[in-house]
């Protein structure tokens, strides 16, 4: 069985890794003749916009899923008419427009921050008025890792942005003084079959990912029972298969919908190595109409991400219970180019075992000055 996958970046990657044990083949397609997926799964360098690449592409394929979510919902549609694609194209859609997103939250009636949409400049003012400030404005399209938003505060920044308001359109969402952020991962297979992992605590730098941790520590009652609904409703809601990531604000003991991917998430690395199943053989079991792998999780897990240099791997491995995963990229700034899952029975062990890093791992990007939860010890 071969299994397609449009993008060819690290998550592609993981999903092959995560799939050979079950006896998958995998190909690949990626604009990029530089993807990572290259090292180790055949990779068809084309545009996503080729068709006729994409019908060779598609040839024999038993599923197509993909591991990037601005893939042209055109090409998503084109290969559905040639072989199953999961998850539906309607999700990409959704997740693709933030304006779209937030109706589908405020339709399903998942809470999320106050917004107005600027469909065009001459509705900017209007929106700030209802909004109020501090608030963001963002690109309904294309935004990633904190790119295409602008935090406004003040009447300056306010004035600032419509000077340089870019002609698409936006959305201005009300800022959140959140607590910290969370996340939440789920999966339904094509049976309808659903799981959950737990929620996860989120720290990011410059817009980027840098540490989670799993499960989120000191969470109240009630909070995954919440995020596990509003997922739910999500899946069903798009009858979906495979893995989706819903991206939460905790705010005075409340959770705020920030966004969903569509797709294996960041979030969830620390499951291959922290969970009975990761969340990359999950979304193949889902897509391939295989029952769902436990999610259980293995104590807890720390997540940290390379991004731009690499530690020295013989520093990072003589910590007990740690793994490196490299993607085979070439070091640039503010590239993805590994992680790193640090794990451990108890909380209080894992914050020994991130102590023990190497020094490397002591500049504040990393945020483990954050990872640092008071021990049961301090609590008592
Ligand atoms: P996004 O691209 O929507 O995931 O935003 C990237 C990051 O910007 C989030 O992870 C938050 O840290 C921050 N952010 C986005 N929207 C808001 C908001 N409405 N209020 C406060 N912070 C936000």
């Amino acid at each position: 069985m071969t299994i397609g996958i449009l993008g060819g970046g690290q998550l592609g990657y993981m999903l092959a890794l995560a799939g050979y044990p079950l006896g998958l083949h995998f190909r690949f397609l990626d604009p990029s003749p530089e993807a990572p997926v290259g090292r180790i799964a055949h990779r068809v360098t084309a545009e996503f916009t080729d068709e006729q690449a994409l019908e060779k592409f598609a040839h024999g394929l038993e599923a197509v899923t993909y591991e990037f979510e601005n893939v042209p919902v055109q090409a998503a549609r084109f290969l559905a008419e040639r072989v199953p694609v999961y998850p539906a194209a309607i999700a990409l859609e959704e997740a693709q427009d933030r304006r779209r997103e937030k109706r589908l939250f405020q339709r399903l009636g998942i809470p999320t921050t106050d917004f107005a949409e600027v469909a065009k400049r001459g509705d900017f003012d209007a929106a700030v008025k209802q909004v109020g400030l501090p608030s963001v404005l963002k690109t309904c399209r294309l935004g990633y890792d904190g790119k295409g938003q602008w935090l406004l505060r003040t009447a300056e920044d306010v004035e600032k942005a419509r000077r340089e308001l870019p002609d698409v359109p936006l959305i201005l969402e009300k800022f959140v003084a959140f607590t910290r952020e969370l996340s939440i991962l789920g999966v339904r297979g094509r049976s309808g079959e659903i799981a959950f992992y737990p929620l996860v605590e989120n720290h990011h730098r410059g817009g980027i990912l840098r540490l989670s941790l799993a499960p989120a520590p000191r969470l109240a009652a009630g909070l995954q029972r919440a995020a596990e609904e509003a997922t739910r409703k999500l899946l069903e809601t798009l009858d979906y298969a495979g893995v989706i990531c819903l991206e939460l604000f905790e705010v005075d003991g409340k959770l705020l919908a920030n966004e969903i991917a569509p797709r294996v998430h960041n979030s969830g690395h620390w499951s291959i190595e922290g969970a009975a199943t990761s969340q990359f053989e999950n979304h193949l079991r889902a897509i391939l109409g295989m029952p769902l792998g436990s999610t259980a999780t293995m104590g807890f897990s720390a997540m940290v991400n390379l991004i731009g240099e690499m530690p020295e791997p013989e520093e990072v491995l003589q910590v007990r219970n740690t793994h490196l995963h490299l993607y085979g990229k070439s070091p640039r700034p503010g590239r993805k180019l590994g992680h790193v899952t640090v794990r451990a029975d108890q909380l209080e062990k894992l914050q020994q075992r991130l102590a023990e890093l190497p020094a490397f791992f002591r500049r504040p990007e990393f945020c483990l000055q954050e990872a640092r939860v008071e021990t049961l010890a301090e609590r008592a």
